[in-house]
């Protein structure tokens, strides 16, 4: 699984030697052990504009009132902001209607609110899901009752699309994966998967984590049926996160969490709910969060998508170029990561270096990589890891970050 490659990145790209923004992001120059940081650990979160801390700051001081609630001037501002949030989100993923997106605390209650939901709508069944998926794509499910059948990965890190076609059966309730993997990078043909999924009559859920991030994802043109994201790691805060439904489906399903805000009328013997998107957003809903994500979506969309992945595709194809030449490298699925025009993240060990060491020692060099299982240990037993080293990009990370991190390994590498 690891090919030695050596590949320049492809010849249109533009490059940016400072990163984009960077100037943005005051967080990149502190320094940690007294070195300049060098935050490759994007995947994970990502780091804040002062745009969007900013929003926050500004809200919280000027005009913070619950939403959905007051006639009064301040909820009703609060309440617009949030629902221009909806909308903002609706379009940075293309979905037909705000109806469609529901706000919620990131990206595993997204996946934990279809599958409590559609098991509240029928017991039992399989739910299809495939070797690389993040634990938020396999407890849910397990939790709400149904069973697992797992699309198989090739050695090259591919998934199988003729095996994932036998595993259909009059039990299949859903499709769920992931677009691009946290730990390969890899990005997954989910056309075909949708298609495949829907040539079956089987719903699809799209696990939109780690892509969303990095290239343009629209909910019209992929025909997903659910798509699910978090904030955080698209530049936007901690605690917000999106399910999108397509409507038709949504309006099929029970309520999630009882409170306020998703019903329409209550009394001790019967009550009946609300609209989407309210019904399955019970109680305060993080609206300072909501507002801050749709201003880190801006800013992601005032440079553009498409500039910021053929950045982090340039980062990516250098990383591999550079990882590759040290000596005892082992790099997860590179040949699939560079064919898939990823932008992902680059997962690798070294020989005989533990990969808590690799991260531990990296760390004291001012060096921010993930380290571990990345909440994919079946993907780790897949590919016979413990555990890898991670290196994951944004916008603002530079091909020097990665010249640091290369020069780090080989100073580790020397120590043992
Ligand atoms: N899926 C994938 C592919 C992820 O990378 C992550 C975050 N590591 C999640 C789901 C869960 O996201 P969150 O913790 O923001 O809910």
């Amino acid at each position: 699984m690891n090919a030695k490659v050596n590949t320049p990145a492809p010849a249109s790209v533009p490059t940016f030697a400072d990163g984009i923004g960077r100037a943005d992001f005051p967080i990149l120059s502190r320094t940690v052990y007294g070195r300049p940081l060098v935050y490759l650990d994007n995947a994970a979160t990502t780091q804040k504009p002062r745009q969007v801390v900013e929003a926050m700051v500004d809200e919280y001081y000027n005009a913070n009132a619950n939403v959905h609630r007051g006639v009064h001037y301040l909820s009703r501002q609060a309440t617009d902001l949030h629902e221009q949030a909806r909308d903002t989100v609706r379009q940075f993923i293309h979905a037909r209607s705000t109806t469609e997106i529901i706000f919620t605390r990131g990206t595993t209650e997204a996946i934990n609110l279809l599958a409590s939901c559609m098991a509240r709508r029928k017991q039992g069944g399989e739910v299809i899901v495939s070797a690389m998926e993040h634990h938020s794509n396999i407890v849910p499910w397990q939790l709400n009752g149904f069973k697992l059948k797992v699309i198989p990965m090739t050695d090259e890190g591919e998934l199988d699309l003729d095996a994932y076609d036998t595993l259909f059966t009059p039990e299949t309730r859903a499709v769920s994966v992931a677009q691009v993997s946290n730990v390969l990078g890899v990005v997954n043909p989910i056309d075909r998967i949708i298609s495949i999924a829907h040539s079956h009559g089987v719903p699809v859920v799209i696990d939109g984590a780690q892509s969303t991030p990095h290239m343009a994802v629209d909910m019209i043109e992929m025909d997903c049926d659910y798509f699910a994201f978090s904030s955080h790691k698209i530049y936007g805060p901690t605690g917000v996160g999106v399910l999108y439904g397509k409507e038709q489906l949504l309006d099929q399903l029970p309520p999630y969490q009882g409170g306020g805000e998703m019903i329409r009328n209550v009394s001790f013997d019967h009550t009946t709910f609300n609209d989407l998107p309210y019904r399955f957003e019970a109680g305060t809903p993080d609206y300072i969060g909501t507002h801050a994500l749709a201003v880190a979506l801006d800013y992601v969309s005032g440079i553009g998508i498409e500039t910021i992945h053929r950045h982090e595709q340039d980062l990516t194809h250098y990383a591999i170029e550079r990882l590759s030449q040290i000596q005892g490298m082992h790099i997860y699925a590179p040949d699939t990561l560079l064919a898939s025009a990823s932008a992902g993240p680059v997962s690798f060990n070294i020989r005989g270096i533990h990969h808590l060491d690799l991260g531990t020692l990296l760390d004291r060099l001012g060096i921010a990589v993930r380290t571990g299982h990345h909440c994919a240990e079946p993907l780790m037993h897949r590919l016979g890891a413990e555990g890898t080293v991670r290196a994951s990009f944004a916008l603002y990370n530079t091909r020097a970050d990665i010249d640091t991190l290369a020069a780090g390994i080989e100073r580790v590498c020397h120590m043992f």
